[in-house]
This record gives C-alpha cells, structure tokens and sequence, in this order.
C-alpha cells in the first residue's frame, strides 16, 4: 500500500487562479467537511461554487419538523454560510435527501453540470464506506462521491460519453484534480488553523442543524482541544488526484 503523505503545510500549489467546484450531498457539508480549506481557497484568490445534490430536508427535529419548508431554510441557510467563505454561487439540483441513486441518469447529470461550469478541480466526499470502529458513512455522502468521480473520469472530458451534450454545445471538460473530502485515506493534510474562527462562523448559519450557537462552538472548540493535545492547530484532510498537470 502506497504511504501516505501528510503536509500540514499552507497550500499554495497552483500559481493561477482556479475556479474550484464543491458537489456534495447535502448543505452544510461543505462547512463541515473542509470549511476552513474552502475559506483558505477564496482568501488566495480561487473561485470556488457549490453544486449540492439534495435541499437536506431530511434534517427534521421538533423545531423544524417539516421537510417541505426545510428545504428553503436549508437553501438559504447554505448561501449564508457560503458567503461567509466567499464562495458562489450555490446551486442545488434537489435530488431526495436520503435517497440519492448512483444511477447512470443522475452521471448523465452532473457530468452536464460538470461541463457548464468547466472547473479546474472538483472536489466532493470520499465513497468509504465505514470511518474507524464507530460510523457509518451517510449513503448520500457515498452516492455523491461515486457520482461525482464517475463524472469526472472517465465521462466529463470525452466526448464519446454522452455526446448528445456536446451537440447541444456543452464543450469536454479535462478535469486538472479531483479532491475528496471526509477521507480516512488521506494523501494532502492542509494546515488551516487561521479558518478555524471563519468555519465556525459559516457553520452557525445553518441555524436549523446546530441547535444553540453558543453550546455549539463551545462543543467544537472542546473537541478541537481534545483532540490535539499534543498539537493545537486545526488540519483538514485530502484524497488528492491528479489527473493533469
Ligand atoms: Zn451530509
């Protein structure tokens, strides 16, 4: 098995202005996932949009029990957060919460929304199924990784995969690099303890999933210090593909 490469480093590898595509599941996973790269990415100058697959009106609770209502709460809730980072603009292509399908329909899909917007990297959540001993990957987290890597290999930048596409005038699009998110396999660690404060802050806009904001920060910044006693910055992990350079 390959080593793993761990570089707690600032990330400055690309010397031009990228315009970087986030395809997750679900709002708030962003934020959650890798907010402080995505923060540390618009402060360098990158253009990063989100593409999210459901509204995430599943995240009922006694205060918001109604899913149809959450899904606009949801949507709104997620462009908050994402102008807090910098980022835009937010799309959702409002597949069911919970249900999202690796089907070819929903690869036909994204690789059309892939070659619109004709990213340099795209960026979604690793497909693993299983974190450590004691959590089991969301299954619209799984689905939206294998969708997206299918999109982006082999099917975004040939144009023999759906070329129905391409006569309609979407042209191929050769993704530079593919990252993944929510990884226990990393291949980049990036120090990004200078966003910690601005993830936080874009993470309580998603006022309907955290509950408190105040016990909530309490809660994140408990479990920074507990989990880096030994080392008090704040680091988000890769699976870094590249697949042109
Ligand atoms: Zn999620």
């Amino acid at each position: 098995m390959e080593a793993k490469t761990i570089n707690p480093v600032k990330f400055n590898d690309w010397e031009e202005p990228q315009n970087i595509l986030v395809i997750l599941a679900h709002p708030d996973d962003p934020e959650f996932f890798m907010g402080g790269t995505i923060a540390m990415w618009t402060k360098l100058g990158h253009k990063v949009s989100y593409l999210l697959l459901t509204a995430g009106e599943r995240g009922v609770s006694d205060q918001y029990p109604d899913g149809e209502s959450l899904k606009d709460i949801r949507k709104t809730e997620q462009r908050n957060a994402a102008n807090v980072l910098g980022v835009g603009p937010v799309d959702f292509l409002n597949h069911s919460d919970g249900l999202l399908e690796v089907n070819l329909e929903n690869r036909r899909q994204l690789v059309a929304e892939i070659r619109k917007r004709q990213p340099d990297i795209v960026v979604s959540s690793d497909p693993q199924t299983f974190f450590h001993t004691h959590y089991i990957n969301h299954p619209d987290h799984r689905a939206a990784g294998l969708l997206t890597m299918e999109a982006v290999f082999p099917a975004a930048g040939n144009p023999g995969f759906f070329p129905e596409q391409i006569e309609e005038g979407l042209k191929p699009t050769q993704i530079r690099e593919l990252w993944m998110s929510l990884t226990v396999d990393p291949n980049i660690t990036l120090d990004v303890s200078e966003y910690w404060q601005i993830r936080l802050e874009a993470l309580k806009k998603h006022i309907s999933q955290i509950g408190d904001p105040a016990a909530f920060v309490q809660k994140w910044n408990q479990r920074r210090q507990e989990a880096t006693e030994s080392d008090s910055n704040y680091y988000e992990h890769f699976r870094r593909v590249i697949l042109r350079v």
